[in-house]
């Protein structure tokens, strides 16, 4: 059974989101890769109609029952949309998950919504994204 990825289009997270793939034992699964992830279906009116249409699509055509919802820290979509990310960003993030997992649970019957965020670690070595933590 394949799995469907909604994630953050951005290059830098790629690796990590790959790593979530192996782990997951998700390697082959579907991917929506757009800025910010998740964020998209967190907005109202026509930008979350076609991101969900894209998602049903996506499951339709691979009989997909379980989504990733993947958002990281020091997103540049976020900030963009939210003109800033100065208060504490994993909760906001984790905040969006839960909005939209239960957007996805109410819209499309047996569906299993899985969270993780990508966290940026500042201490040991060279700044980088980490691995993808569980968001409950
Ligand atoms: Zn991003």
């Amino acid at each position: 059974m394949i799995a469907l990825f909604i994630a953050c289009s951005d290059g830098q997270v790629a690796a990590a989101l790959a790593a979530l793939q192996e782990k997951e034992g998700e390697a082959d699964a579907d991917r929506f890769l757009v800025p910010g992830g998740p964020l998209v279906l967190t907005r109202p009116g026509m930008e979350r109609r076609v991101a969900l249409d894209f998602v049903r699509t996506q499951m339709d055509l691979h009989g997909i029952r379980t989504i990733y919802l993947v958002s990281h820290q020091d997103c540049s979509a976020y900030e963009h949309s939210l003109g800033g990310l100065g208060f504490d960003q994993q909760e906001l993030l984790a905040r969006d998950l839960r909005r939209v997992k239960a957007l996805l649970e109410n819209t499309f019957a047996d569906v299993d919504v899985r969270c993780f965020v990508i966290p940026w670690r500042e201490n040991g070595g060279l700044p980088s994204f980490g691995e993808a933590e569980p968001v409950e």
